[in-house]
């Protein structure tokens, strides 16, 4: 009797066990892990729910190093930056932010900054990718550098309805972009017409930070400011490469962006 009392407990502890691993098995072909996979086998999910999961992949830096959209989600990229829900996951983004940024105690001293990356991030170029299939293709990066030049790309609007908040708070702004030193003059020409005044600097690449990826210029930057006495309470950017590495800020904010990808 004892014995049989052992088994029923034995089967009760194995059974939901048993249920669960059958209702989280996975598929065994590789190309559920793919990072923009075209190819999935039936039952293939519609275009708006499968397109939905790779642009949380991308914001969640699931997916990684990706190197363009996916075909079947290029309409639906392009339906999103334009659309409503941009511009709402975009003020959350910006909401967030300012609740944490409201809680730091200034030291009132220059010292407290708060980074901000430039392009997809404070200013977009949704103009000039239009005419690029939404970079579905390979970067042009000549073709981006003459758009660049015009400067007039418009301001993304929570990203200048929090560096407003910001510097009312007294936080410094600091600006770390991958754009060339030599674009200097048209950058700041473009900030100041999309509405983006009294930053305490403007960094950008020069020769010295030539061939290296944008993480580790971005994260060489921020420890020279640390070296500096810096605080930094807050960077916001668009892509992960302006948010990790070392050192990093106290919190990060990443900004929506599913047309391009940049290590
Ligand atoms: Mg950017």
């Amino acid at each position: 009797m004892q014995l049989l009392n052992r088994l029923l407990a034995l089967f009760f502890i194995l059974a939901p066990t048993t249920v669960s691993q059958n209702l989280l098995e996975l598929p065994s072909d590789d190309s559920f892990l793919s990072h923009y996979d075209d190819d999935w086998e039936d039952p293939k999910p519609p275009n708006t729910v499968y397109c939905e999961s790779w642009r949380l992949s991308v914001e969640t830096n699931n997916a990684g190093d990706w190197h363009k959209i996916p075909h079947r989600c290029t309409d639906l990229v392009k339906e999103y930056v334009n659309g409503q829900q941009y511009a709402t996951d975009s003020k959350v983004v910006a909401r967030h932010a300012q609740s944490y940024a409201k809680t730091i105690a200034l030291r009132h001293d220059g010292k407290d900054v708060w980074i901000f990356d430039v392009d997809e991030t404070l200013i977009s170029n949704l103009q000039h990718y239009t005419t690029d299939g939404y970079r579905s293709k390979v970067d042009n990066e000549t073709a981006f550098e003459q758009w660049a030049l015009l400067a007039k790309a418009p301001a993304l609007p929570w990203s200048l309805w929090l560096y407003k908040k910001l510097q009312g708070l007294g936080f410094n702004i600091i600006l770390l972009t991958g754009r060339k030193e030599t674009h200097r003059n048209s950058t700041e020409q473009n900030l100041i017409s999309a509405g983006y005044h009294s930053w305490k600097k403007l960094i950008l690449r020069d020769l010295t930070d030539t061939g290296k990826s944008a993480k580790e210029y971005k994260s060489s930057k921020r420890a020279g400011l640390v070296a500096k006495g810096y605080r930094i309470h807050g960077s916001s950017g668009d892509q992960w490469s302006d948010l990790l590495g070392q050192p990093q800020a106290k919190r990060s904010f990443k900004i929506p962006n599913p047309m391009y990808h940049i290590p």
